[in-house]
């Protein structure tokens, strides 16, 4: 097959891709100057949906979310791109990279070369038989990621609806928090198990995350701390009966959804590329988000990128706010360099569970102060770090409440004593 040649090539067509293609539509991209490569069969869409509300009974299916309806833009249906003269080839691999040479290959076997590459591969996630779990890939076991995981997940809940509605929900992270939310109104009895002492405990403050542990117990879901999955039990016909502990318990279940993390998809790139073996791994780039070769950029859960706020050393976010923010930058760099000077991102963090809702902003660095009162369900943290208010959590913020714990985090003000900030609270940040 010949090579075809565009200017702007994107490779990974998942939630960066979309707000990448819709700044090079407002910066003027010409018919058949972008191709976009993905994967998945579907353009780009709003991932968070899979783990909110993909599959509640009655969840929302495409189009309903195709981006950039999260961002507040535009729904970017496929016909949207061919519109706009966009090629996006949906159901495609890119199978390898020649970065010197300027192409790339697909598992349709078709080479492209371009003049400016993106990347924006994102993440896959870790499987438990990474850490060696016994019977892992039994049925009845999922991770979800993507629409096809969402899709067969959804057939996994009606399978425990026809036998004992056990569910274990493996890992207290985003994923094991939002999916068992997701999943208890089909009336599963469900139990998450997760190794920390608390939910979220990397984000999460003790008093923090005893009112969601309240929270949730309430809402009837079973919290099983400090506990680490090591295997599974086969049923006999090769699906999942029991999920087995560290510690020698075990846990019936009929279906198991697994939250373990994830990692930067950076394969394709190894040894072409800068790319950062040790934490916080990725693609390394420069504050324009241009990898170590200069027409090559990295965007989204892959970039590490310099995090000019604070200090400038590199950091990997794998939240939706930096894909939507990076991808239009790196996009309006490739087509104007320097119009957009550095890559600046303040850390956002944001989740929703049952009816709740919360946000953070900055970092979780130094000494957490509480605020507020978690009987109320209106609560929040500040964290304080050399004298300074570096980062803010709030449950239950109005929209003007979050700008404000946003604008503290971007300020970064001088800190009173504890008690007077514990004393001021969102007062601290609302008339600041
Ligand atoms: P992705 O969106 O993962 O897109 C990468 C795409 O590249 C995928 O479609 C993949 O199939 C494709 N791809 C990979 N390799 C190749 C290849 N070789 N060839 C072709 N295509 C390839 N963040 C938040 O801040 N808030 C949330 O509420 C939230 N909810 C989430 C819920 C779920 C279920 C998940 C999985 C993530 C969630 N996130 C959330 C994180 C957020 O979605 C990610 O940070 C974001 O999707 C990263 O965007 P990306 O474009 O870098 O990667
Ligand atoms: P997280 O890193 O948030 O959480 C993983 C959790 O699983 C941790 O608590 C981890 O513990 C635990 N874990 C690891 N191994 C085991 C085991 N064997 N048994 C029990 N628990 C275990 O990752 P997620 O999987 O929740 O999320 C995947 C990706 O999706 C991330 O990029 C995340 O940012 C993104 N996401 C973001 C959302 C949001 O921002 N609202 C929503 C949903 C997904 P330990 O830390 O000790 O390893």
């Amino acid at each position: 097959m010949s090579e075809q040649h565009y200017k702007y090539v994107v490779v990974g067509g998942g939630q960066a891709a979309g707000y990448a293609a819709r700044e090079f539509v407002s910066g003027g991209v010409k018919p058949g100057e972008l191709l976009i490569i993905g994967k998945e069969d579907y353009v780009s869409y709003e991932r968070p949906t899979l783990s909110k509300a993909y599959c509640k009974p009655e969840g929302p299916k495409l189009p309903a979310f195709h981006a950039t309806v999260g961002g507040g833009g535009e729904k970017q249906e496929p016909a949207w791109y061919k519109e706009k003269g966009i090629e996006y080839l949906t159901g495609t691999t890119v199978t390898s990279a020649d970065i010197k040479n300027k192409s790339i290959s697909t598992d349709k076997g078709q080479t492209f070369s371009y003049d400016k590459l993106m990347i924006a591969t994102g993440s896959t996630n870790i499987t438990l038989d990474t850490f060696g779990a016994k019977n892992a890939k039994l049925n009845g076991i999922y991770y979800l990621r993507d629409i096809a995981d969402g899709d067969a997940l959804n057939k996994g809940i009606a399978d425990a609806k026809k036998k004992n509605k056990e569910v274990v929900i493996v890992g207290g992270g985003y994923i094991g928090m939002e999916v068992s939310s997701m999943l208890k109104p089909h009336g599963l009895n469900i139990t998450l198990v997760f190794p920390e002492d608390r939910l979220m405990s990397r984000l999460f403050t003790p008093e923090i995350a005893s009112y969601y542990e309240k929270y949730y117990e309430e809402k009837g879901i079973k919290l099983l701390k400090g506990k680490l999955a090591s295997g599974f039990v086969d049923a006999g016909d090769g699906s999942v009966k029991a999920v087995e502990l560290k510690d020698g318990g075990s846990l019936p279940a009929d279906l198991v959804v697994v939250g373990a993390g994830a990692k930067p998809n950076t394969d394709l790139f190894d040894g072409q590329l800068d790319l950062l073996e040790e934490k916080p791994g990725g693609i390394k780039t420069n504050a324009q988000l241009q990898t170590s070769h200069p027409d090559v950029y990295a965007v989204g859960d892959i970039a590490a990128f310099p995090q000019t706020l604070y200090g400038g050393g590199s950091s990997r976010q794998e939240h939706v706010q930096h894909a939507r923010n990076s991808a239009a930058f790196a996009a309006s760099e490739m087509m104007a360099p320097g119009k957009r000077g550095e890559y600046n991102y303040l850390p956002y963090f944001y989740s929703r569970e049952f009816d709740r809702a919360w946000q953070f902003y900055g970092v979780n660095q130094g000494e957490p102060v509480f605020f507020g009162d978690a009987s109320s369900g209106k609560f929040g943290s500040y964290w304080i770090d050399n004298g300074k208010v570096v980062g803010a959590f709030l449950e239950s913020g109005s929209g003007d409440e979050n700008n404000a714990i946003k604008q503290v985090a971007t300020v970064r003000p001088s800190a009173p004593s504890k008690d007077e900030l514990s004393k001021a609270g969102l007062d601290f940040a609302t008339k600041a």
